[in-house]
């Protein structure tokens, strides 16, 4: 805790396992509650993009708008049609995942390990992930029960004897990211925007951070409040941190690799992640918590995403966004100072004496991506009339107003 003073405690866990679908029909539910139309079985063929807007055609229709957004994932249309490019590198190895039923389970060590021949990685009694370095040669091939047999016994080099194969899919380690998040009137999120290995599970918040840094200016270009300028944050912020992930991935396919090298640097790895700084610095990367955005402040926590809050009515910080407003904290001593700036017109929810601070701020101004955008540790009235100003500003408000 010494290392991050702004992770306040919370009940958000460190780790949280959910399934793809039940985190799709969560995210369906708001976006249908909000007003988002949802064709299913209607997929994109073609876009053409003009200075005014975009046509789409999908499922036998015509849509026409002022924006697109795609988030058709890896394999996006949207980014083939409209000229993106995807530069990177190419796969090392073909990853399976496999569920099966062993005749005998006790073969195989439970757990993740690199062999001579790839990367095994055991979870009893049936999943399996087998990394074959095979420059992606496997990659969408089918396998049945005797070539997943044959797979699984020459990358784990035991006799593993598998009785039934209940799912087999493939996954590469090629990482690619899309060099502009925005063309035009076309903009790209989620694996659309970037590709790469699956180890350490990074790529799904990568595409939530897109989306929640991309949402809010959206909104407000599409509502005349900013210019549209204001879209080209998006890439700037957003870029660097899908370059960061994709450099994490190469980096885990680089200490798997079955060569001699790679195993002396992986047993080095091992014994610095033994070390308290070592640990301090993995657990960064993994979760993120180090990640902060240049929005040329001086205080070390704008930038940063905001700390978890308990308001004094017993509501967290995270419920406060879901209005998807920017929200202005103005904690005890300070709380005259929510007088001096019109938050109406600024578009901001401000809430005074709101939290239980035990950080020793005055003042917090968050974007409403849960960016923090100013913060003070002072009753500074001037700086926050003057921090609303520059949010306004940099949020295109003020070009509008
Ligand atoms: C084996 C594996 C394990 C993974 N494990 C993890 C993990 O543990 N943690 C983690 O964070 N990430 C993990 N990932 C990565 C994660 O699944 C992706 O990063 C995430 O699903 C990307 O979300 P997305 O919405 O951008 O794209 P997708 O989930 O690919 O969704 C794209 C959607 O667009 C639709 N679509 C495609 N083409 C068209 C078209 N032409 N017109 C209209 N719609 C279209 C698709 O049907 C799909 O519904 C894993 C990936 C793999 C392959």
């Amino acid at each position: 805790s010494g290392r991050w003073p702004w992770r306040l405690p919370s009940p958000v866990g460190t780790q949280m396992a959910v399934e793809l679908q039940a985190l799709e029909a969560v995210l369906a539910e708001r976006a249908q509650a909000l007003g988002a139309v949802i064709l299913r079985g209607a997929g994109v063929q073609s876009v053409q993009m003009g200075a005014d807007e975009v046509q789409v055609e999908a499922g036998g229709q015509t849509f026409r708008g002022r924006w697109l957004v795609g988030c058709d994932g890896g394999r996006s249309t949207v980014r083939k049609q409209c000229g993106f490019s995807f530069a990177g590198t190419a796969p090392e190895f073909t990853g399976h995942s496999l569920s099966v039923e062993l005749e005998d389970p006790t073969v195989l060590s439970p757990g993740r390990h690199t062999t001579a021949q790839g990367m095994c990685n055991f979870n009893p009694p049936g999943t399996i992930a087998l990394a074959d370095f095979d420059g992606g040669a496997g990659h969408r091939q089918p396998l049945d029960r005797e070539s997943a047999q044959a797979l699984l016994r020459r990358i784990s080099g035991r006799e593993a004897t598998i009785t039934a194969l209940h799912l087999a899919t493939t996954w590469t380690d090629g990482a690619r990211q899309a060099t502009a998040y925005r063309r035009g009137r076309v903009l790209l999120a989620g694996d659309a925007a970037h590709v790469h290995s699956p180890l350490g599970g990074q790529g799904l918040n990568l595409g939530l951070g897109d989306a929640m840094n991309l949402g809010w200016k959206l909104a407000a270009v599409v509502r005349g409040e900013a210019a549209d300028a204001l879209l080209d944050t998006y890439q700037a912020e957003r870029h660097p941190i899908g370059a960061r992930v994709l450099e994490w991935s190469r980096a885990q396919v680089a200490l798997m690799r079955p060569s001699a090298g790679s195993r002396a640097l992986a047993a080095i790895v091992a014994d610095l992640a033994e070390t308290r700084d070592g640990a301090t610095y993995l657990a960064e990367r993994v979760w993120g918590v180090g990640q902060q955005l240049d929005l040329g402040h001086t205080h070390p926590l704008v930038g940063r995403s905001t700390p978890d809050f308990l308001m004094v009515d017993g509501r967290r910080m995270g419920e406060l966004l879901r209005a998807g407003q920017a929200v202005l904290l103005v904690f005890d001593a300070a709380a005259s100072l929510c007088e001096e700036v019109d938050v109406e017109r600024a578009g901001i929810l401000s809430i005074a004496q709101p939290a239980v601070d035990s950080l020793g701020l005055s003042a917090l101004l968050v974007r409403p991506d849960g960016i923090v955008a100013w913060a003070s540790d002072g009753a500074d009235a001037a700086g926050l009339a003057q921090a609303v100003q520059e949010w306004m500003g940099s949020a295109g408000r003020e070009a509008i107003a």
